[in-house]
């Protein structure tokens, strides 16, 4: 396994008329389980190409262990990648399958039969696929022919990193859940590090633990699925994590007060005016539902019942404004909304410039 350094990694598809990937440097520290999360078009698979040799970045560094790997093709790279669709051999079975990447080394890392026998079998275990070892891939469910998928990355142990790109998007729904979880042991069992994949905020959430999240070519920001939750160092980082995301609201800053519509929300500390639009962002778990006299005055859109709590859909004025209900509490005839102090962020230009706790 290896530390992984991007050092001002660009790319352009088009010659440098535009960029898939701005210029980023980040470092994935040995044996970490990492996800990249953005929506769709951000880069998310110009940068995991890059990384495995598939794609040359226009500019900038990739560094395994400190080393430059730039120049390295990718069969030099050691890195195994699983993609969103099954890529196997059809007439080999399930264990042959596994076997082929231990069997394709060569010289010192050459391997004998019994060991390949013994990482095959221990694949087989950790994926629970010991009734099909003497199947042929050829008729299989698509599910099961991902985690063979998966097994193929997973069997090597010389690897410098294991990357996945969507590697649950032809899994049926219920078996998305337990793959995860197995994929999680499997990393805390063996220490890969680990590159995944996705534009799905649980899949992201619970499978890393450190998520990298993109935006149109930019890293917007790097942290634990807690950090991302209570201190989202963008806008789009906000909304785009949670269920539902963090609500954002225009305001204007005077002192230790911010103002929506001539409502005066206290915070925890003085800003200085701040030019351009600064807003105010507060997660739905962290604004209070109350009579109308305590708090802002808010019209009630939607009430949706979601099992363990309510999500309630409101306007305060002419902003949307989302408030989580816990189950038993009823909603005021006359409701208003207070915002937790402590839970409050305040941006400008979409950036994280002060946070309430
Ligand atoms: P998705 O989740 O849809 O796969 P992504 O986050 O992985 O998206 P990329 O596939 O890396 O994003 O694409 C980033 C940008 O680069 C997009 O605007 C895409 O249209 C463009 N792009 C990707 N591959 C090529 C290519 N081979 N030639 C030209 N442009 C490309």
């Amino acid at each position: 396994m290896a530390k992984i350094t991007l050092n001002n990694i660009a790319h352009s598809y088009d010659g440098g008329s535009s960029y898939a990937l701005k210029a980023m440097s980040l470092d994935w520290h040995d044996g970490g389980a990492y996800a990249l999360l953005g929506p769709s078009g951000c880069g998310k698979t110009t940068l995991l190409n890059i990384i495995s040799g598939l794609l040359q970045p226009s500019e900038g560094q990739l560094l395994f262990d400190d080393v430059d790997v730039s120049g390295l093709p990718t069969e030099q790279r050691n890195i195994a990648q699983v993609f969103q669709f099954p890529v196997l051999y059809d007439t080999m079975t399930v264990a042959e399958n596994l076997a082929f990447p231990l069997r394709n080394r060569r010289g010192a890392d050459k391997l004998s039969a019994a060991e390949i026998d013994t990482r095959v079998q221990q694949a087989i275990a950790m994926l629970g696929l010991e009734a099909l070892a003497g199947r042929k891939a050829r008729g299989l469910s698509a599910d099961d022919k991902q985690k063979i998928s998966l097994g193929r990355g997973l069997v090597r142990t010389d690897v410098n990193a294991i990357l996945f790109d969507e590697p649950l998007t032809v899994i049926d729904p219920h078996l998305k859940w337990q793959l995860r979880t197995q994929l999680k042991q499997i990393h805390r069992q063996f220490g890969h590090t680990m590159i995944y994949v996705t534009h799905d905020q649980t899949e992201a959430l619970t499978f890393a633990d450190k998520v990298v999240v993109m935006l149109a070519g930019e890293v917007v920001q790097v942290g634990t699925p807690q950090q991302l939750f209570d201190t989202p160092q963008h806008t789009f980082v906000g909304k785009f994590i949670g269920s539902p995301g963090m609500n954002v609201l225009p305001c204007e800053l005077a002192g230790n007060q911010a103002v929506i519509d001539g409502h005066h929300i206290a915070l925890p500390r003085e800003y200085p005016v701040l030019t351009g639009v600064p807003e105010l962002g507060i997660r739905p778990e962290f604004v209070r539902l109350v009579e109308s006299h305590e708090g802002m005055p808010v019209q009630i859109v939607a009430v949706e019942d979601v099992g363990r709590h309510r999500i309630v859909r409101a306007q305060l004025n002419s902003h949307p404004l989302d408030i989580v209900l816990p189950e038993h509490q009823p909603v005021p005839s006359a409701p208003g909304v207070r915002f937790e102090m402590n839970r409050i962020n305040i941006y400008q230009n979409s950036q994280l410039v002060g946070r309430g706790s």
